[in-house]
């Protein structure tokens, strides 16, 4: 891979930086470059990340390599990887509808009819429709086919029974796209249906779920005879398990946070310069951190140049996923060395080095093991798929 910007990206990231220049919001200054930016969890300033998500939408920087006809950009990959990567040297604060913009639109261009596309598109990219995603459920997490929440068609009516769990942002959330058993005698893949919910239905009941971190970003979410209109159906009836592997593969690529946490792993690299961090060992850790992260962008930037070459990224993805998870969880760890007990504190109090960001990175960095995949799963596949293991 080329390293350096053609005169076409290179005249796109002189764009961006402009526009950033003149356009970041002042919240920015209330909350500085932290976890925001790559983990793209708004919950402590979600109105604040909307407004900002408005005001790239109206500077076209929303739905990047979305279709023009769909009011995207159609920008390259090669630009997405310099808008990331320009949005976090900014310190811009996250957009929000992640799961709308990254998984529900991209599935709905492609099995949608086309008053779905019509209906649906351009809300989620303006925020003003914000979508959360009900796939787990108590007994189907890594085993997603196991689903038994049931949507039963009665006249022009699916009837939906059953509970979800952990569903992201269900709690601020207007539309859910959900993964229900429509074929009440059918098992495993078939029988599914892929529904667009509407979160104020009456039967719909969300309880928030406290994280670790204190957190209630995620929910149960239980349907209690929810009516949902027919004409929500995305794709074919029993045939929802094709919608959720398009999601599924979406929500593998919107983990793209992954090629830039170099970028994080600096300022730690900062953090232990104004610490005046001599110690030997951890000078050795923030080494093998610096290393990972450096390998993980090259990796990253490997896959990068096979899918631009037209081999799309595999069962890889499950490297990338996995050593992520492992540097992010190093990362949080070699910053609470370097701050010794201070990185106890917890934000808001005056001795928290940085706001308490460590306290709570510490804490935050073990949902990469779980979210999309668990490390287990991703074994399993690199064992399968690239080694070639015996089962
Ligand atoms: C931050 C976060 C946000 C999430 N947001 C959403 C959301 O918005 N919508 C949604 O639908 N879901 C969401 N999820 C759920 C996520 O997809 C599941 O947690 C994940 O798929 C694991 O499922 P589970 O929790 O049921 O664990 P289980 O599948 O029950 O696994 C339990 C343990 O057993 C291990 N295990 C299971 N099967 C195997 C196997 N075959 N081989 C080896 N080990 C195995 C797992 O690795 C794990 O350690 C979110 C999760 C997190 C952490």
């Amino acid at each position: 891979m080329d390293f350096a910007d053609s005169p076409a990206e290179a005249a796109f990231r002189a764009e961006l930086r402009a526009w950033l220049g003149t356009h970041l919001p002042d919240h920015r200054r209330r909350y500085p470059p932290s976890d925001d930016e790559l983990t793209l969890h708004p919950d402590k300033s979600f109105d604040a990340c909307r407004a900002w998500h408005r005001r790239m939408h109206a500077g076209g920087w929303v739905g990047l390599r979305w279709p023009r006809e769909y009011g995207g950009r159609g920008a390259s990959l090669v630009e997405q990887l310099i808008f990331a990567e320009e949005l976090i040297a900014a310190g811009a604060p996250p957009g929000v509808n992640t799961i709308g913009l990254g998984m529900v639109a991209p599935a709905l261009m492609v099995h949608g009819t086309p008053e779905q596309k019509a209906r649906r598109l351009q809300p989620i990219l303006a925020a003003d429709e914000i979508w959360c995603q009900g796939f787990s459920e108590p007994n189907a997490g890594s085993d997603l086919a196991n689903v038994s929440t049931r949507a039963v068609l009665d006249g022009d009516h699916f009837v939906v029974t059953g509970q979800k769990v952990w569903t992201s942002n269900a709690h601020r959330s207007d539309y859910c796209i959900l993964l229900a058993r429509s074929d009440p005698g059918s098992t495993r893949h078939k029988g599914l249906s892929c529904l667009l919910v509407d979160m104020r239905t009456p039967g719909i009941t969300i309880r928030p779920l406290r994280q670790l971190t204190g957190d209630s970003e995620f929910n149960e979410v239980f349907f209690d005879g929810a009516r949902v209109p027919a004409p929500a159906l995305v794709g074919t009836l029993h045939r929802g398990w094709d919608v959720a592997v398009t999601i599924l593969m979406y929500e593998r690529q919107s983990l793209g946070g992954m090629v830039n946490l170099h970028l994080f792993i600096d300022r730690v690299l900062a953090l232990a310069r104004r610490q005046g961090a001599t110690d030997p060992v951890l000078r050795q850790r923030l080494a093998d951190l610096v290393i990972a992260g450096r390998a993980l962008r090259l990796t990253n930037l490997r896959y990068v140049t096979r899918e631009l070459a037209g081999t799309p990224v595999g069962a890889e993805g499950s490297v990338l996923k996995l050593t992520f998870t492992d540097a992010y969880k190093q990362m949080a760890e070699v910053a609470a060395s370097i701050l010794g007990p201070y990185a106890q504190l917890w934000g808001g109090n005056g001795w928290a080095p940085e706001d308490g960001r460590w306290a709570f990175q510490t804490l935050f960095a073990h949902r990469f093991g779980i979210a999309g995949g668990t490390d287990q799963i991703q074994k399993n596949i690199i064992g399968d798929r690239l080694l070639g293991l015996p089962r």
